[in-house]
């Protein structure tokens, strides 16, 4: 019998398939996230952690737990948060939850590109304010979607997903990633390179994972890139943009607007963001519908027991020598 720590309560099976398992399983019952000193005390003795992505687990988390600690199953598919190599040296698993909330997520990146071209959130606050005086052709006029350009950068599984989403207003397709990607070419897309993708798009999407590469991906000359007429959209991780430049940007007229889900500094957001009404902001909605994060539960359940029972997980993102 093994200990498990679960970081934060989960909707969905999963903690109920731990409980059901041979396993001694422990939720931080707080409705809050444990402080660091919390998280440190509760790993202690863990053959198993099923952890968030604001949490930083690294070696600290790891020296913490001790030499049993096996399995870091991750309640996302990103793990920027987790130190890999770090877990990778000293032989512990780290999973995460792709395919499962590539559609939610994709569905998240419309919302914010409609949203934000069409200026739906600017339109609704003018209604419950009482600040409708009537039709006007001149008001809040946003920009055209059919027909436009629309670059991908990072056309892994959501790219493409929200790629495949774009079939129906016609528009042209690009992509960036380092290797071709048929499911795009597929769809007609052009890979391209970054500089192309910026100068040419009227929407530029973000779908790239966080790395020591992506980081700052986005920054001021990259923004001053974009046609000042294109809208950015961002539902990858917040530090891939540079989001004080993203503010000076909006606020010069350099970009037409901006639709964000992420956040450099989550949850705080760059001084001027919420000044720029030419954005929509989300608080990180990606994957966030009842049947995602059940599927996630379930996955993040499952990726931890399998390796527990010495098995080959669902979804590694490291390799353990057997
Ligand atoms: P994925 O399938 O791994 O796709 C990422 C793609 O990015 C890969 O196809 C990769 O292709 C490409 N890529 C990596 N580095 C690149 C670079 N430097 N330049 C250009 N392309 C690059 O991952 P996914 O499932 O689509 O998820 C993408 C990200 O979305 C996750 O990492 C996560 O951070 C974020 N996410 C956010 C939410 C939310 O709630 N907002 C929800 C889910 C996921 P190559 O290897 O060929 O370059």
């Amino acid at each position: 019998m093994a200990k498990i720590f679960v970081t934060h309560p989960i909707p969905g099976a999963g903690v109920d398939m731990l409980r059901e398992s041979k396993h001694e399983v422990a939720v931080n019952r707080e409705s809050r996230f444990l402080s660091r000193d919390e998280l440190l005390e509760a790993v202690v003795g863990c053959a198993g952690l099923l952890t968030q992505l604001r949490e930083a687990i690294d070696a600290e988390v790891f020296d913490a737990a001790g030499d049993q600690l096996k399995v870091v199953s991750n309640y996302a598919v990103g793990f920027n948060n987790i130190d890999v190599d770090e877990a990778t040296r000293r032989e512990i698993t780290v999973c995460n939850t792709p395919g499962v909330l590539t559609e939610a997520t994709a569905d998240i990146a419309w919302t914010l590109l409609m949203g934000v071209a069409r200026r739906a959130v600017e339109g609704d606050h003018i209604m419950r304010a009482g600040d409708w005086s009537g039709w006007k052709p001149t008001e809040l006029l946003g920009g055209d979607i059919e027909g436009r350009t629309l670059a991908i950068l990072g056309a892994g599984r959501i790219g493409t997903a929200v790629a495949r989403r774009s079939i129906g207003w016609n528009m042209k397709l690009m992509y960036t990633a380092r290797s071709p990607k048929p499911d795009m070419e597929a769809l007609g897309a052009r890979h391209v390179d970054l500089e192309t993708a910026l100068r040419e798009a009227d929407f530029v999407s973000v779908h790239v994972p966080l790395t020591p590469d992506t980081h700052h991906l986005l920054n001021a000359d990259r923004l001053a890139m974009m046609k000042p007429t294109a809208y950015l959209i961002n539902t990858a991780r917040g530090p891939v943009i540079d989001e004080s430049a993203l503010v000076v940007a909006l606020k010069t007229g350099k970009l037409a607007g901006a639709g964000l889900d992420v956040y450099e500094d989550e949850p705080a957001l760059k001084q001027g963001l919420t000044g720029c009404d030419n954005t929509l902001l989300l608080p990180h909605l990606g994957s966030a519908t009842i049947q995602t994060r059940a599927r996630m539960s379930e996955l993040a359940a499952r990726n931890l027991l399998t390796v527990l029972d010495n098995q080959a997980p669902p979804h590694a993102v490291n390799q353990i020598q057997a």
